[in-house]
């Protein structure tokens, strides 16, 4: 692994010269206590130390709402439509990056993605070990506190303004260098940059899942009966927040509909959220989730075992967003997690 030493005065140069192929996005701090990734600007403020975004990742590759054909009803010809602008997001905590990882894999499953593929390939991803961890975050006992593909560099802050570069792909390092020369890590950069990661991992590890995560599956296997259920989705106010928010939610719907002249036509998907009662319901009118309990624990068992089955990881990174979005507190996963290993361990 080959890794370089970037100073903090560097930076400003490299944006400019980043920002000139790339939509580059950083994180910043939108309110008190809040982050997002946002353009990056001449002299703006990157939030280095931001604890979490309030939004996934997920947004940048499967976007809210995107066309996917264009058709004319006059000659019946369809087009497809793929927009896949070429961007770079800097600050990535590993978390996040586990996140995508998982997105990669599932979006290959069954019937590739072909718009998720295109922007996934004209997205840089420049990763940064967390300074500071959410207050709801565990995704160090989820296995996410540490990823070894899906970046295309790695930065780990060493000192006040000092940067140790891990490099992850071609394209990467060929970003990094595009400004000239920069210094190689030495020994001693490697071992700070180890410490750093350690302490880190420490800190994190403070807080979250009470068992192995590789049990996590065999656990929820035995929980569908589970009291918790019908305890918990009984103050659920079916917002699907928890769903909009998850890095690793990417279920859509997909829709038509005809312009004014009922001459030409688009299909597009947006995001939807299998916590919304309308997402079971088919055409008759069968709702195959229509009660709270049933969507509660649907979303648990996808994040606890029918993913897991799928990829061998839970999909869930521990990143806390559907905590703090849960208006009813109630969408914890650590809470059921850990409730449910005490029952069935
Ligand atoms: S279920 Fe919650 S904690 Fe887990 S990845 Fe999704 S938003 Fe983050
Ligand atoms: S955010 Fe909370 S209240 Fe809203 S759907 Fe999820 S569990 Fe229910």
């Amino acid at each position: 692994m080959s890794a370089y030493i970037v100073y903090q005065d560097q930076l400003p140069g490299l944006f400019r010269l980043w920002a000139k192929i790339y939509k580059v996005h950083v994180p910043v701090q939108t309110a008190p206590g809040f982050y997002d990734f946002a353009p990056w600007e001449p002299g703006g403020e990157v939030a280095w130390d931001y604890d979490l975004t309030v939004n996934p990742l997920k947004r940048f590759l499967l976007p809210p709402r995107e066309d996917l054909v264009v058709f004319d009803a006059r000659d019946y010809t369809a087009k497809g439509v793929f927009e896949a602008p070429q961007q770079l997001l800097f600050g990535v905590h590993p978390y996040d990056l586990r996140a995508v990882a998982q997105l990669d894999q599932l979006m290959e499953h069954g019937s590739p993605d072909k718009n998720y593929r295109r922007r996934r390939d004209n997205t840089v991803i420049f990763a940064m070990e967390p300074l500071r961890i959410a207050p709801d975050a565990f995704w160090s006992t989820m296995g996410a506190g540490r990823a070894d593909i899906g970046f295309d560099l790695y930065w780990t802050k060493i000192g006040p303004a000092t940067f140790f570069v891990e490099v992850g792909t071609a394209r990467g390092e060929e970003l990094l260098l595009a400004g000239g020369e920069v210094e190689r890590a030495s020994a001693a950069h490697h071992e700070a940059a180890r410490r750093t990661r350690e302490a880190t991992r420490r800190h994190a590890d403070a807080h979250g899942l009470k068992f192995p995560w590789q049990e996590l599956a065999r656990v929820m296997a035995k929980a569908w009966d589970d009291s918790i259920w019908r305890e918990k989705s009984s103050m659920c106010l079916a917002c699907g927040s928890c769903n909009l928010v998850c890095p690793t939610c990417y279920c859509f719907d997909i829709r038509e509909e005809m312009d004014e002249t009922m001459t030409r036509g688009r299909r597009w998907r947006q995001w939807d959220a299998c916590m919304l009662p309308s997402f079971a319901l088919v055409a008759g009118g069968h709702n195959f989730r229509a009660k709270h309990l049933e969507r509660y624990r649907h979303r648990y068992f996808r994040k606890g075992k029918y993913i897991f089955d799928m990829i061998g990881e839970p999909g869930c990174v521990g990143c806390g967003r559907c905590i703090k979005a849960c208006t009813a507190r109630i969408a914890n996963p650590l809470t059921v997690f850990n409730r449910l290993w005490e029952e069935y361990a």
